[in-house]
């Protein structure tokens, strides 16, 4: 078995400490199941832009590209000084490895302030095009502004990049409990939404197995709050993801239970939580460390199945119960879900259930 090579990507601000408290689990876990880690930290955000020039160094790039996966901490870019050296790394990194599917599962716990009970759903935001003008132009920025009373913004559907995004999310729900949901605004947006509805139909068919259906982005923002037990996984263009993702997590808690994994040809994974770097917390040892740890744990899982690695399916497993176990113990899980312990506590309270 080839040793999986591994990018520790701290971020800014609390991914110093959730990212950190990340790889002190998975090390556990990785010890506990005998799988063989190559860890490889790389510099990047606004401390590589003081160590190394860049927010994104060259060398972090090319070494990004002999990795098997890599977990992302978040990324502060409205902080960082203006200049071509300070640049937002997300669009480069999603864009540079395909990684055009945005997994983003949303789960109720019990005691930590969930909005309802019995909730388990998972978005699959499209990554990179749609709306966001960063990422969906070759070149340039996808905003013009003619003239000081105008601005236009240009949304991107692609029939490729609706395909790849729902096939994604078939096969996830296939895994699951076989039910789809896409999500668009047809009614309104007939020629993009339309496209991105489109393809979604044409996959159905490989796919009898799955239930299909559709709800309009809209009344979808309403139903997730009255009820969101209703749904499985849910399929979306970029923006309407970006926004469902954020209302998803206010239902179970908040940002810190908001876990993500960006997958795409199958090569490469990155994990990256959902949130933001919160630097209104940041340096405090306060941030809730769970978005992160179970978008390693995800990473795990799919670098199992698709490494052929089941030593690190394991691993995941073991992660999946710990994690599960911690958010229970309200003396070492953090403020935001009701605890009373912070990052170190509840990093501690996962290795220990790790590890017994
Ligand atoms: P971005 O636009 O980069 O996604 P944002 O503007 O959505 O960022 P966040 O940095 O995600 O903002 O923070 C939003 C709020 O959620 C802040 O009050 C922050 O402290 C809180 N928050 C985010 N992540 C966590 C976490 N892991 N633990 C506790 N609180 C968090």
């Amino acid at each position: 078995m080839k040793n999986l090579r591994i990018g520790i990507l701290n971020g800014d601000d609390i991914g110093h400490e959730i990212v950190p408290a990340s790889v002190q689990i998975s090390r556990a876990a990785a010890e506990l199941h005998g799988v063989a880690i190559d860890w490889q930290p790389l510099p990047i955000g606004r401390t590589a832009l003081d160590t190394h020039g860049h927010t994104l160094p060259p060398q972090t790039l090319e070494t990004l590209k002999t990795l098997d996966g890599w977990i992302l901490g978040p990324i502060g870019h409205r902080a960082y000084p203006k200049g071509p050296n300070a640049i937002n790394p997300h669009p480069i990194l999603r864009k540079q490895f395909n990684l055009f599917a945005n997994v983003r599962p949303t789960r109720s716990y019990p005691d930590i302030g969930c909005l309802h009970d019995g909730v388990d759903l998972v978005i699959v935001r499209e990554n990179n095009e749609g709306f966001q003008p960063d990422r969906n132009m070759l070149l340039g920025n996808a905003e013009f502004r003619p003239n000081d009373e105008v601005t236009l913004s240009m949304r991107v559907i692609t029939r490729t990049g609706s395909s790849r995004v729902a096939r994604a999310a078939f096969e996830l729900a296939r895994q699951r409990r076989k039910h789809l949901t896409y999500v668009h605004k047809d009614t309104v947006f007939k020629l993009g939404c339309g496209m991105f509805v489109e393809e979604c139909k044409k996959l159905a068919p490989e796919f009898p197995d799955v239930l299909v259906d559709d709800v309009i982005v809209d009344t979808m923002a309403m139903r997730l709050v009255r009820d969101p037990q209703t749904f499985d996984v849910i399929v979306t263009t970029n923006m309407f993801g970006d926004i469902l993702s954020d209302e998803a997590a206010g239902l179970v808690g908040g940002l810190g239970m908001a876990p993500g994994l960006c997958i795409g040809d199958g090569n490469v994974c990155m994990a990256q939580a959902t949130h933001g770097s919160a630097p209104d917390i940041a340096g405090r040892g306060i941030a809730n460390p769970y978005a992160m740890m179970e978008s390693t744990r995800m990473m795990f899982e799919w670098l199992g199945h698709s490494r052929a690695n089941p030593g690190a399916v394991r691993m995941a497993a073991s992660m999946s119960r710990a994690i599960t176990e911690a958010l229970g113990d309200s003396q070492a899980r953090t403020g935001d879900i009701r605890g009373k312990g912070n990052t170190a506590s509840m990093t501690d309270a996962v290795l220990r259930r790790i590890r017994a």
